[in-house]
């Protein structure tokens, strides 16, 4: 298909990611990628600067994944998860549970981050169904946060940047508190988290579950904040018997400096939640994850299942390139590798700081971020970032980078020098 044939479908017949379908936004065919690297029909190649949403950490086409799908695809690509069971799956489900936070001893493998966090929430309402106090079916949150599109996941979303007005009707009625405002690396003294206690205090007799981003909330705000907040925030489930289910989609496997971002604060959670770089970004793949406890209990009362089984559970050809890509992030030195794009980010996108309209730039593990004042122009900064080379997909006030971890210091500092160019020549 050549490039026009591609893009008159595309302009007449497809739907991306929140966009209009009159208002078209422009949209970039691509022909293939290879480690860091985005070739364009066009023939232009761009660095990848977003990991497609996180997830690609071992770049594009990378051959142990190339293998380890072929593989299996030779022996089976799905298998119903009903009643059968196979080694893909259980490889995953032994590392998970191996990698996790120790209390963590029972998997769930869902088919996308959205459908685990439905799952997530489910378990917290089973969990206490099952315990005779269905009253408790509330669930608490942090403003700031993204858990995903589906109705659950939405209503736990920033009621302001989320779809709330719209779906105001359909939704479950949460409880919000502030989002933290102690920052990653400051303790968070009482009165920074008084509004939180306050709250779960106030609410916890209806309340499941907190569920919230462990210290950094990504598609919210790409905001990090302190570990002394989350062990609290821990120690107040814990005195008020709420279920903190922690949501490590984006966070999972590394790329904020820890295998799992609750490692900062040393805590564990009830329940949690990890997807994206699951697989290394080459399907998708999710897994929700809950402690003995939680999933006895649901097992021991009325109806004694948990009720939910989605027809790709534990698909096979997801479930091996998820642990050839878990394989491949283990044998590397991936934490000293996270250290130095931290130091690279941190470095080169450091001048973006005396650029007119920048609020603030932070960098965590894989993540640098330049938060402007104003939304910025997004159809015209992508378009400079392509001239430029670069894939940085910008969203609100927000201009971010969370590259493959497989990048090059070239790659990264032409990266961020392509970021702080096209703010400086954008800038107000
Ligand atoms: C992306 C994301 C989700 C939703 O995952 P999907 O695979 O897009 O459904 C949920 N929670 C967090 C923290 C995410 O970053």
């Amino acid at each position: 298909m050549n490039i026009d044939a591609l893009l008159a479908i595309d302009q007449a017949h497809a739907w991306h990611p929140y966009t209009s379908t009159i208002d078209r936004d422009p949209v970039y065919p691509v022909r293939s990628a290879h480690g860091c690297r985005i070739e364009l029909m066009d023939g232009r190649t761009l660095i990848d600067g977003m990991s497609s949403w996180w997830c690609a950490i071992h770049g594009y086409g990378h051959p142990v994944l190339d293998r380890a799908a072929r593989d299996q695809l030779e022996r089976m690509s799905h298998m119903m998860f009903g009643g059968l069971t196979h080694e893909p799956a259980m490889r995953l489900v032994q590392s998970l549970v191996d990698l996790t936070p120790e209390p963590l001893q029972h998997v769930f493998l869902c088919d996308s981050g959205s459908v685990s966090v439905e799952v997530a929430i489910k378990m917290a309402l089973q969990y206490w169904i099952a315990s005779g106090k269905p009253e408790r079916h509330r669930l608490m949150t942090i403003r700031s946060g993204y858990h995903g599109d589906t109705f659950n996941a939405m209503s736990v979303c920033d009621p302001v940047t989320g779809m709330h007005h719209l779906f105001s009707r359909v939704l479950p009625q949460q409880i919000f508190a502030p989002a933290p405002d102690c920052r990653f690396g400051e303790d968070c003294p009482p009165e920074r988290i008084a509004d939180f206690a306050a709250l779960i205090e106030r609410h916890h007799q209806e309340l499941a579950a907190v569920i919230l981003e462990p210290i950094v909330q990504g598609a919210g705000g790409m905001r990090f904040y302190s570990a002394d907040y989350l062990r609290q925030v821990r120690a107040l489930c814990d005195r008020y018997e709420v279920l903190l289910i922690a949501d490590e989609i984006a966070t999972g496997f590394g790329r904020t400096g820890r295998l799992f971002a609750c490692e900062h604060a040393d805590i564990s959670p009830d329940i949690m939640t990890v997807g994206k770089a699951l697989t290394g970004g080459y399907m998708t793949l999710a897994a929700t994850l809950a402690t003995e406890k939680v999933a006895h209990t649901i097992s021991s009362a009325d109806p004694g299942v948990f009720m939910h089984g989605p027809t790709f559970m534990g698909n096979p050809l997801a479930c091996a390139v998820a642990n050839a890509s878990i394989g491949l992030l283990l044998e590397s030195d991936w934490s000293a590798n996270v250290r130095r794009m931290e130091r690279a980010m941190a470095e080169g996108l450091a001048p973006c700081r005396a650029v007119s309209g920048v609020a603030e730039v932070r960098v965590l593990g894989g993540i640098g971020v330049v938060e402007m004042q104003e939304p910025v122009a997004m159809r015209e900064i992508q378009r400079r970032f392509v001239e430029r080379g670069v894939w940085v997909r910008p969203f609100g006030r927000l201009v971010y980078l969370m590259p493959p971890f497989v990048i090059d210091d070239a790659e990264l500092a032409e990266l961020c020098s392509a970021v702080v160019r096209v703010l400086s020549d954008t800038s107000p």
